[in-house]
């Protein structure tokens, strides 16, 4: 036989270059196994700014390759371009992954942690070394960055460096045919992590020991804390109230609804209706939060979701959760970030082991460093798609690519539900979920990972951008630089996000609904409808101004707002009427209020949608105290009904009145209107008062892309009406995906601005 292959007239030979996150989520091996089946020759090497493919082949075999290259790729490679050239064959006589020490020292992405994949799950549980080993990954699967210390990714950039690897393990790892090949995490019982369980002083270091005391300890009612991906979490029983009880009262967190994870989809369904797709989200690669809306079967502890019909559910996504649900009797377990209220997860294990100590079950913790935080992400499923209103474990740190460059750009982002963002070439790169920044911890947390960022990525700022709002820390933050900074308007860049994101470079009408932003006139913004583009932006219409007695103390206390539209709204006396709101006020010191509002006295004016929501609550009844942030506006999602309903009387224009609804609905509290109807012609009222400010702004200028920001759209019924109706007057509606609709996702929109306005 000649040296040459021996070549039909079908012989082909095609280089592909694959860009997008195609490093550190199997790849290359994928491609390598991918040439096999298909009984290819060549090669495919890590390059800086992507992954690169020879083949050659009979045509059939390369076509059939190249179809699946798309396809089959892992769950977590996201491929954003293919470029493929024909090209000379070049007489490989196998196929082989090309080291390349050079280019695999500048892998272009981190990559978000991914839940355990199928192949580890079932090696997980058959008779392999590594059955029923709880830190089991592969070039698939595993931790990424939660891992990860330094760039770029590899084991000595991570916490796993701590554990150097068995002969076998490193044989897995140098083979391009093993499904560990490169997997920069792995590990077996004999050189990995491990998990310590304690107890009233106790340790227990047999896993098989710890994992059946966890499940009986859960069984049986107690509360433990596990340590997971991104930080601790506290665990109990689902269907167990008094465990429910005690883990609450550990968090200090009376009534904000915790999340469940379920053993399985079918055991999901049990208790809540899932739908195809969020059934497809739910069980993805990320395995996030998913916030369903129904009312649980009353199986499940009510202290769960404390009154609301909508429950936070999730699967198991590390190999610690599969094993413990081997063990447990019941289906759902409550798993919470391991927290006291408002401050970061808890990531050090010294800490844990002093604050979990007075819990009744026992802390799990290992001996792997958590090296960055992540909570679970949060999504609700609207419009059949998925949007953020938690940006963290499974999504952070990809990139959203951009059209246009924000390098050397650090955006601080909002003060509340905080995430930034650093801008590298075409790329915004956002920070985890943070919180909120009035929180010593979390304002700590915020710097500190600030820095990290820039140490990982090598990203030094040269350009700062802020919210517009002065005492917001975040703000002052950027300021203290001593750089460039650029103040932008909260709401521009809520809408300046979603055109970023979709890659809008014309102007748009953006609609801007939420709880507060500071205003270019210095009110309290938070029912805009704009026409926007990246530089500047015209403040078409919005919501009357109403004074919020008290300020700040108006979120808390939904009843100050809505004493503040009756007073406003009615023209009557007020205090003679009944209503459920009355009912729970303290007249006399309504009355001093009533002073304060009409005399100005610490009462900013405000028009915020989520504040107009918060009023009706308290009118209604419903939620005249709020126990945690949009408590208020949740609840009232219990009484939406899916009939046809009118809205009630408003009065459009550059500044929408809602005083004539006030009124209506006082009448139909009156008459005793099931709430049902109320509630529901409300939420349909302000989705028609949106359209009719749309339309204005419309005719202002020939524009017919909308796009809709802000947390009050995390409402589902509001977002789908509004949608619908924008599509009836012949509108293209942009939503956010990638990023977050409410604060934590205007770092991203302030990138984008101040790139344009900084030029
Ligand atoms: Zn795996
Ligand atoms: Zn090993
Ligand atoms: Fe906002």
């Amino acid at each position: 036989m000649s040296d040459a292959p021996f070549h039909t007239n079908n012989y082909r030979a095609f280089r592909l270059k694959v860009r997008g996150r195609v490093q550190g989520v199997g790849f290359r091996p994928f491609v390598f196994r991918l040439a096999h089946d298909c009984h290819l020759a060549g090669e495919v090497c890590n390059q800086p700014d992507g992954v690169s493919i020879f083949i050659e082949g009979t045509e059939t075999d390369c076509q059939k390759f190249i179809r699946s290259l798309r396809e089959e790729a892992p769950g977590a490679a996201v491929i954003k371009e293919i470029v493929l050239q024909e090209s000379p064959p070049e007489n490989h006589r196998v196929f082989s992954i090309r080291p390349s020490r050079e280019s695999d020292q500048l892998i272009a992405e981190v990559c978000p942690d991914i839940s355990i994949c199928d192949d580890c799950l079932e090696e997980l549980n058959a008779d392999t070394r590594r059955s029923g080993y709880p830190f089991i990954n592969c070039t698939n699967c595993g931790p990424r960055f939660t891992i990860i210390e330094d760039f770029p990714y590899d084991r000595k950039h991570t916490s796993m460096n701590e554990f150097s690897m068995c002969k076998t393990c490193r044989k897995e790892f140098e083979n391009p045919l093993d499904r560990r090949f490169h997997a920069q995490p792995t590990s077996c019982p004999d050189c990995g992590p491990a998990y310590v369980f304690h107890e009233n002083g106790q340790t227990e270091t047999d896993f098989s020991t710890i994992i059946r005391k966890l499940g009986d300890q859960l069984d049986e009612g107690r509360v433990v804390a596990l340590k997971g991906l991104g930080g601790y979490h506290i665990a109990c029983g689902a269907f167990n109230e008094a465990a429910v009880a005690e883990l609450r009262s550990f968090k200090k967190r009376e009534r904000k609804p915790l999340a469940v994870m379920f053993r399985s989809v079918d055991a999901l369904r049990k208790i809540m209706p899932v739908s195809i797709r969020e059934e497809q989200i739910l069980t993805s690669w990320r395995k996030p939060i998913v916030v369903l809306s129904g009312q649980p079967k009353s199986t499940l502890a009510s202290g769960i979701t404390a009154g609301l019909k909508s429950l936070g559910a999730f699967l198991p996504y590390l190999p610690l959760h599969h094993l413990l649900f081997e063990k447990l009797s019941t289906d759902a377990i409550v798993l919470t970030s391991g927290n006291e209220s408002d401050t970061p997860i808890l990531h050090d294990d010294r800490e844990a082991l002093h604050l979990f100590k007075e819990l009744s079950g026992g802390t799990l913790t290992n001996n792997r460093r958590i090296a960055r935080r992540a909570d679970d992400s949060v999504v609700r499923v609207i419009l059949n798609s998925a949007l953020l209103m938690r940006r963290s474990r499974g999504y952070c740190p990809a990139p959203v690519d951009l059209n246009f460059s924000v390098d050397g750009i650090l955006a601080t982002g909002a003060e509340l539900s905080n995430a930034f963002c650093i801008g590298s070439g075409n790329q915004a790169v956002f920070s985890q979920h943070i919180g909120d920044l009035k929180n010593v911890e979390t304002y700590d947390f915020f710097t500190e990972n600030i820095a990290k960022f820039s140490e990982i990525y090598r990203f030094k700022p040269r350009r700062y951008a802020c919210d517009m709002h002065p005492d917001y820390l975040s703000t002052k933050y950027a300021l203290d630089s001593g750089k460039p900074c650029i103040g932008i308007q909260h709401h521009h860049a809520h809408i300046a996000a979603v055109m970023a994101e979709h890659g809008l470079e014309e102007p748009v009408i953006g609609v801007a609904y939420d709880g507060t932003g500071y205003g270019t006139d210095g009110h309290t913004w938070g029912s805009e409808v704009m026409l926007a583009d990246y530089k500047n932006f015209q403040r078409i219409s919005h919501f009357e101004y109403i004074p919020l007695p008290g300020g700040d103390r108006v979120t808390d206390e939904p009843w100050r707002t809505a004493l503040s539209y009756l007073v406003h709204s009615y023209v009557g006396e007020w205090d003679e009427l009944d209503i459920p709101l009355l009912q729970k006020l303290d007249i006399s010191r309504a009355k001093k209020l009533e002073e304060a509002v009409r005399k100005g006295i610490n009462s900013p004016l405000s028009c915020s949608a989520g504040r107009l929501f918060d009023a009706i609550a308290a009118l209604t009844g419903i939620c005249t105290e709020s126990n945690y942030h949009a408590e208020a506006p949740q609840l009232l999602e219990n009484y939406l009904h899916d009939g046809p309903v009118l809205p009630y009387s408003f009065l459009p224009g550059k500044t929408v009145s809602f005083s004539p609804m006030i009124r209506e609905i006082i009448l139909d509290l009156q008459r005793h209107l099931p709430l049902e109807s109320i509630i529901t012609r409300f939420h349909t009222t302000i989705a028609e008062a949106a359209r009719l400010q749309v339309k204005l702004a419309a005719e202002k200028q020939d524009i017919n892309k909308v796009a809709l920001s802000g947390g009050s759209f995390q409402n589902k019924y509001l977002t789908e009406k509004l949608v619908h109706l924008l599509k009836q007057d012949g509108f293209t509606v942009f939503l956010p995906g990638e990023v977050s609709c409410n604060d934590g996702g205007i770092a991203l929109g302030q990138l984008a601005i101040a790139a344009h306005k900084m030029k």
